[in-house]
């Protein structure tokens, strides 16, 4: 048997031939979910832009606050009032600026107001109550950083320093390519004897779009050099990225690897992984080219971990690679093997912490492992697991 390349040696290889796309385009800020910036955003403006009231109350000065104090003015949000007379006190909203010479706010569950004077009850210290300006970020702060993936609360942040749009890489273009004899789309008729519903193209339209890239869909390529060759081209030609499932081990049937090697270039590994030992890397032409194997539970897998962290960082992000969690394992592994396992588990928060319950059947031919549950399991080459032992675990929903 070949040596197997371990996992993290492929992933580091990946990495380090992926260049960030270099193309940019402006997006309004409310169109800009899921996007990579592409270069930072600084703001021009102090938030909040001035000392301002987080409470419903009086503004006073806080060496006042035994006194029975007139009520000067009334400032609700949006509304500037004016410098605050000694002596006096200020009716003030949530939001509303701290009029100057005041340097406090007493909520108004703490005071009484009769025929305009106001009194307070309690402890008054210098400060209270009051959202000082540029608590949140001040003028020339970086507010995100270049390589980010835009989420919701990003947005809310980029508005909130005033900025309208911002420049994103535009999103790549991933040819996907399914090879096979066997398979046909679903919608297309019944099954034929020795046929099978292709169901890899959907897994990966799924995970691009999740990952905001564009499906570029070439759907399915017979198993034959020629046809092969014709389609591995015309996806390239297309794409800034071609992804293949099946056809990618050393069989008869298996003609990916003959036409990469023909019209580009092509590293061929067996990946101390299960499930999903055959990948392929390379280019066609200039463009890369990454040949997942055939089986739906090893195209998700591997396509997570291999794939998935190479496209980002294509599409310019700055960490591609997803968090890893502890759990512990209610199930064992008695035999190690000499492949780096991804067991599909569920995971349930417990009072001792999350817990990892091994799907029943792990073949990689059983795409339900993957659907019904929501994290992977790492099991190193080498290692057994006993019953509660720590585990590393890999949330379904931080990679799919
Ligand atoms: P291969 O690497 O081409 O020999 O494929 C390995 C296994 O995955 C075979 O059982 C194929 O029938 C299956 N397979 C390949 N491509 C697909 C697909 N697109 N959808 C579902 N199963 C597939
Ligand atoms: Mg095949």
């Amino acid at each position: 048997m070949s040596k197997l390349l371990p996992v993290d040696e492929a992933l580091a290889r990946v990495l380090a031939a992926a260049r960030p796309i270099a193309e940019s385009m402006t997006l309004p800020v409310l169109d800009a979910l899921g996007y990579v910036l592409s270069a930072e955003v600084t703001s021009a403006i102090d938030v909040p832009p001035a000392d301002n009231s987080a409470m419903d109350g009086y503004a006073l000065r806080a060496h006042e606050a035994g006194q029975a104090l007139p009520v000067s003015q009334r400032i609700a949000a949006g509304r500037v009032g004016t410098a605050l007379m000694a002596g006096s006190a200020a009716r003030i909203f949530t939001g509303a600026a701290i009029p100057a010479g005041a340097d406090t706010v007493v909520m108004q569950e703490n005071c009484t107001e009769e025929a305009g004077v106001v009194t307070v009850s309690g402890a008054v210290t210098v400060g209270q109550n009051i959202r000082p300006r540029g608590q949140d970020i001040c003028a020339g702060d970086t507010v995100l950083d270049r390589g980010r993936v835009l989420r919701p609360q990003d947005l809310g942040l980029l508005a909130s320093v005033g900025c309208a749009s911002v420049t994103v890489h535009r999103p790549l273009r991933v040819a996907v390519l399914s090879t096979g004899d066997e398979l046909i789309e679903p919608g297309s008729g019944e099954l034929p004897e020795g046929a099978i519903y292709n169901s890899n193209r959907y897994t990966l339209a799924g995970l691009l779009r999740t990952l905001n890239m564009e499906f570029v869909d070439c759907g399915i390529v017979a198993d034959d050099p020629d046809a092969t060759a014709g389609a591995l081209l015309d996806a390239a030609a297309r794409a800034d990225c071609v992804i293949t499932t099946g056809g990618v081990s050393v069989g008869e049937e298996d003609h990916v690897k003959n036409q990469v090697e023909r019209h580009g270039r092509l590293d061929l590994w067996k990946l101390a992984i299960k499930p999903g030992k055959p990948l392929a890397f390379g280019r066609i032409g200039d463009t890369p080219f990454i040949g997942l194997p055939g089986n739906p539970t090893s195209v998700f897998v591997t396509f997570c971990l291999i794939a998935r962290p190479f496209l980002l960082k294509m599409q310019g992000v700055d960490e591609p690679e997803p968090p890893h969690l502890q759990a512990r394992a209610a199930f064992v592994v008695n035999k190690s093997g000499a492949r780096q396992d991804y067991l599909r588990v569920t995971l349930e928060s417990t009072p001792e912490g999350l817990v990892a319950t091994k799907f029943s059947n792990q073949s990689s031919g059983v795409l339900r492992s993957v659907s019904h549950s929501n994290a992977l399991a790492v099991i190193p080459p080498g290692v057994t697991v006993a019953q509660g032992d720590r585990v590393e675990v890999m949330l379904l929903d931080l990679i799919a």
